[in-house]
């Protein structure tokens, strides 16, 4: 039995869907959705049991923003160019996406939380993942899981494993 971890509530509505076949490997994402207090969250299941990896990828032109991307919830999420860092918290999730969707996640996550920064400071960022969805910026994009079971599809990203 599933049960919220905000408020408790067995009133929980629980998806897992497989995408092992697509991705060659065991791949569950599970979403649970509360009907008590609307708490939705989403990861990634796997029964592989792996080491903690950095991926370090170059994104140097546009048609590298389609490349898939599973990301765990135990993930950071790391541009040097922006100065980005984000760090998984307890309600963290998994998702399964493409480069421009990390991006949009990142620009829609600042329209929201604007208020809590630097107005100009968070502007410029803003530009700058323009210029970036565009194909006019490139940048690296570093992924650091201590599951191991984060991804980016490509034969050019760099994969450093039991990094710690
Ligand atoms: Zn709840």
């Amino acid at each position: 039995m599933v049960k919220c971890p905000v408020c408790g509530s067995e009133n929980v509505i629980n998806n897992t869907i497989d995408y092992s076949e697509k991705f060659f490997k065991k791949i569950l994402i599970s979403t649970i959705v509360c009907n008590s207090c609307g708490f939705k969250h989403s990861d990634i299941l796997t029964e592989e049991k792996g080491e903690s990896v950095e991926i370090n990828f170059f994104v140097e032109e546009k048609e590298d923003l389609n490349i898939l991307v599973v990301k765990s919830s135990k993930c950071s999420i790391e541009i040097p160019e922006i100065g980005l860092e984000i760090t998984p918290g307890p309600y963290s999730e998994g998702y399964i996406t493409t480069i421009e969707g990390i991006l949009e996640r990142i620009e829609n996550f600042l329209y929201e939380h604007m208020h809590l920064f630097e107005q100009e400071k968070v502007k410029k960022i803003m530009e700058k993942i323009k210029e970036m969805r565009n194909g006019n910026l490139k940048f690296h994009l570093i992924l650091k899981d201590s599951s191991g079971i984060s991804k980016i599809f490509s034969k050019k990203a760099k994969e450093l494993k039991n990094t710690k």
